[in-house]
C-alpha cells in the first residue's frame, strides 16, 4: 500500500510517496534525502514534538502552554495529553522550567513555553 506525505523538513513541501515492498521502502516525490528519511520514518517510527496546555495554580491566566523537550512516539500522543490533563503547574512559572518529567516513560520532558506570574503581583 502506498503512503503520501507532505515532508515538512523544509517549505518546499514536497509530496512524497513512500511503500513498503518487502524489506525495503521505496520513496519517491523527495527532492532530497531528508524526505526519504523522514517518509522512512513517517512508515516506520512515527515521532511528534506534543504541544498542550496544563492548568496552573494561581496564575495569571488559567493555562499553561506546555511541550516537549524532544519528539515522542506519535502513538502515545494522545495518552500523554490525557495524563497532562491532571497536573497542575504553580505560578510563577518561567520559560522553559520542567513541568513534567519523563512523561510516560518517553524520556521527554513536558517544558513551559512561556512564564507566567502569579496573580496580583
Ligand atoms: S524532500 Fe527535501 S527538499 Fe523536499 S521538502 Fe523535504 S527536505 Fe525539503
Amino acid at each position: 500500500m502506498k503512503s503520501k506525505f507532505t515532508c515538512i523538513e523544509c517549505p518546499l513541501g514536497c509530496a512524497i510517496t513512500a511503500e513498503k515492498k518487502g524489506d525495503e521502502i521505496i520513496v519517491t516525490g523527495n527532492k532530497c534525502n531528508r524526505g526519504k528519511d523522514y517518509a522512512i520514518r513517517e512508515l516506520t517510527d512515527p515521532k511528534r514534538i506534543l504541544t498542550t496546555t496544563v492548568f496552573v495554580e494561581n496564575g495569571i491566566h488559567p493555562l499553561l502552554p506546555v511541550k516537549s523537550d524532544r519528539e515522542i512516539p506519535k502513538n502515545l500522543i494522545k495518552k500523554c495529553i490525557g495524563e497532562l490533563s491532571k497536573v497542575r503547574a504553580k505560578a510563577p512559572v518561567k520559560y522553559g522550567d520542567v513541568i513534567c518529567k519523563n512523561v510516560m516513560g518517553t524520556g521527554a520532558n513536558i517544558v513551559s513555553s512561556c512564564s507566567m506570574v502569579r496573580k496580583n503581583e
